[in-house]
């Protein structure tokens, strides 16, 4: 059974519509990019799935529920976070804060406690800037930041929006490396990527979304060497 499964989903911004009917699964422990180009409706897809967007019509469901039209607070208490494109760190929280942010749904202090000493392995750089505000932080320190925040509820699956926009190649590299990490580690993994080439080496699976249509979905490594793929999306 998928941990994700979205099926025909529509989604409309006042007369705007964004999501045409859309589907697409994530599998337990895959992970899944979507490819597209701007204001294709890839943040739209992920804003939906974590209950931030509204569903026209459609269904969504995670781990073996309905979670269409679920208030998103208690799709995070199932199991699924999102790290939203722009980061959005609470800029006067401190790292430490922004961290127990991401914890809201939890109340296991001493758990949290050490889930808070793992971000600190995973990402060192937040234990230097741990009493600093959120704000302050550079863009790459502000991005580990935000996928830090997400995992501290303990995901199944993570939705991973642009996570190098705006970055140095060395931060992307090491972005791209957690990802591989924590999929090592298990979790599922939906990513939405500029940078389309970075994406499909991480990923198991890619869909291609055109216009809030899904036009093709086939394991990364074809959409890697596909000439339509690689002349539209890869830069050749
Ligand atoms: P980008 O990479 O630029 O973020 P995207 O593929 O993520 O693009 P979306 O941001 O999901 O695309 O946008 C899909 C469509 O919905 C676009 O036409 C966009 O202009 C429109 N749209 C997105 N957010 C809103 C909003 N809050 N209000 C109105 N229209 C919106």
């Amino acid at each position: 059974m998928p941990l994700l499964e979205v099926n025909n989903l529509q989604v409309a911004y006042g007369p705007i519509v964004a999501l045409q009917g859309i589907s697409l699964t994530v599998e337990p422990g895959e992970v899944v990019t979507i490819i597209g180009a701007n204001g294709a409706g890839k943040t739209t897809t992920l804003m939906t799935v974590s209950g931030c967007v509204k569903v026209k019509s459609g269904s969504i469901r995670f781990d073996g529920q309905d979670i269409t039209g679920m208030p998103a607070d208690q799709i995070v208490r199932l199991g699924l976070a999102q790290s939203p494109e722009g980061r959005k760190i609470f800029p006067r929280l401190t790292v430490r804060e922004n961290l127990l942010m991401g914890a809201f749904t939890r109340n296991d202090k001493a758990e949290i406690a050490s889930d808070i000493k793992k971000m600190i392995e995973m990402f060192p750089i937040l234990g230097k800037r741990s009493h600093q505000a959120g704000g302050t932080l550079s863009g790459g320190e502000q991005q580990m930041l935000a996928i830090a925040r997400a995992l501290m509820s303990r995901p199944k699956l993570l939705l991973l929006d642009e996570p190098s926009l705006g970055l140095a190649p060395k931060i992307v590299l090491q972005i791209f490396d957690i990802v591989r990490e924590l999929n090592r580690q298990g979790m599922a993994v939906l990513l939405v990527e500029q940078n389309a080439r970075m994406a499909l080496k991480v990923a198991n699976r890619g869909y291609v979304l055109e216009t809030g249509r899904m036009t093709m979905t086939a394991p990364a490594s074809e959409l890697l060497d596909d000439e339509r793929i690689r002349a539209a999306y890869l830069g050749e």
